[in-house]
């Protein structure tokens, strides 16, 4: 078997697929390495959905989100397969819960339309919830779901449709770098190429460690509930908005999903234990975790039976400054490193696959990375750390 490619992907999460995608379509020849199976749920990328939005606090975040949307639409277009569904969102917390003044701030400076709901209009209007007095909501009418497990399955074949190839079940355990190009190791076969794109997701920091990099991610294992309704028409995206719930002193969220690709109400309270090792395979669900969860969701949404129909486990990696890493190190920028989660890399996943390909072929890109780079000094002060706990909500 010919193991020599011009760019190798190591990781078939969705950044590495997009990234292979992106390749193929500029006629690279690339191969993708995946430890596991395409659309395996050992990582961050699965499940039925994922939320798309404008709101950020950052004029970056949002050219990129918008430049996503984009992209998203095209991918759904070539391929045929439906990818991105528009529900309208809210954001929902008190006046100091975190992130809300920078999200109007970034809205009004990128003319980004939304409106302000105290709760008696949120009532009004999704009489579904139920919020303490001082909750306010922004409202937007862009947010998205993105059918997160179609998504990578279609850019993995779109990518082999242009060319590209994707070799799974084949774990990656070494990688050498030279001035002349990169050599990877896998269990079973070596590989070698000019560049290689890291997009292991949480298992990132290992592999890059071998050849001098240091990335500081700390690896949540999240969960996610989906929940039975009373009246499941309340719950349809025609009916519920996405909500990301912000509370005071803290980074974790709360969100909800309306019922999409699956039978139940989605509903998360992320961020809310310590970290784990990467190398670590327990997925098992946390007992404790869902009776909190739980315990939130009947307080939030009365309409829910309690009953939960499924509970899945995924992953995390979060960097100190929740900021995502995109840039090239190694010799001659030869290792072109992606490490885009914290919690809210998923959106934007088509653009950074575009970007990574950008970052090979020409050894820059035309979106705004500054932000992503690996020397920034929000890297340099310790790991991330969850600022506060989980209030009690109501
Ligand atoms: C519960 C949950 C909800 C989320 N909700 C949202 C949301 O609503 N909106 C949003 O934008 N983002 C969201 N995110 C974040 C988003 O899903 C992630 O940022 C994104 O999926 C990260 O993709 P990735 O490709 O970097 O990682 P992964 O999907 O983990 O991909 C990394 C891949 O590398 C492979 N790999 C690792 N080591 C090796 C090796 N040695 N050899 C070969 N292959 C290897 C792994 O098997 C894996 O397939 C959420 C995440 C979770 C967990």
């Amino acid at each position: 078997m010919n193991n020599t490619a011009e760019v190798l992907v190591v990781g078939g999460g969705v950044m590495g697929c997009a990234a292979a995608y992106h390749l193929a379509k500029l006629g690279t020849a690339v191969t993708l390495i995946e430890q596991f199976r395409i659309g395996h749920t050992m990582g961050s990328s699965h499940g039925p959905t994922r939320i798309i939005r404008l709101a950020y606090d950052g004029l970056d975040y949002v050219h990129l989100a918008r430049e996503s949307f984009h992209q998203w639409s095209d991918l759904q277009l070539e391929s045929g397969t439906q990818l991105i569904l528009k529900t309208g969102g809210l954001d929902l917390g008190s006046r100091e819960a975190m992130y809300m003044d920078g999200i109007l701030r970034t809205f009004d400076a990128a003319h980004v339309p939304y409106e302000i709901l105290n709760q008696s209009e949120i009532a009004h209007r999704y009489p579904q919830f139920r919020l303490p007095e001082d909750v306010v909501g922004i409202y937007q009418a862009d947010w998205s779901m993105l059918s997160a497990d179609q998504c990578v399955a279609t850019l993995a074949s779109q990518a082999v449709v242009h060319g590209a190839k994707i070799i799974e079940n084949e774990p990656v355990v070494k990688l050498h770098t030279s001035s002349t190009g990169v050599e990877v190791i896998t269990r079973s076969n070596k590989y070698s190429a000019k560049k290689v794109v890291m997009a292991a997701g949480s298992w990132s920091a290992g592999i890059l460690a071998q050849i001098g990099i240091e990335l500081p991610l700390t690896v949540l294992k999240e969960q996610v509930s989906f929940f039975e309704a009373r009246d499941p028409a309340q719950f349809q995206p025609v009916t519920l908005p996405l909500v990301i719930h912000h509370f005071p002193g803290t980074t974790s969220v709360g969100s909800v999903f309306p019922i999409h690709n699956h039978t139940g109400v989605k509903l998360m309270l992320d961020r809310v234990t310590p970290g784990v090792d990467p190398n670590n395979e327990d997925r098992t669900i946390d007992q404790a975790r869902v009776d909190q969860l739980r315990n939130y969701a009947a307080k939030l949404l009365p309409g829910l039976t309690g009953r939960i129909i499924e509970s899945v486990s995924c992953r995390y990696a979060m960097t100190p400054d929740e900021d995502f890493i995109i840039d090239a190190a190694g010799e001659n920028g030869n290792v072109v490193v992606a490490s885009p989660c914290s919690s809210h890399g998923f959106k934007f996943g088509v653009v950074i696959g575009a970007i990574l390909a950008e970052l090979v072929t020409n050894g820059a890109t035309r979106y705004p990375i500054q932000r992503f780079r690996l020397d920034r000094p929000g890297l340099k002060g310790g790991t991330w750390q969850n600022k506060g706990a989980i209030p009690v909500f109501i």
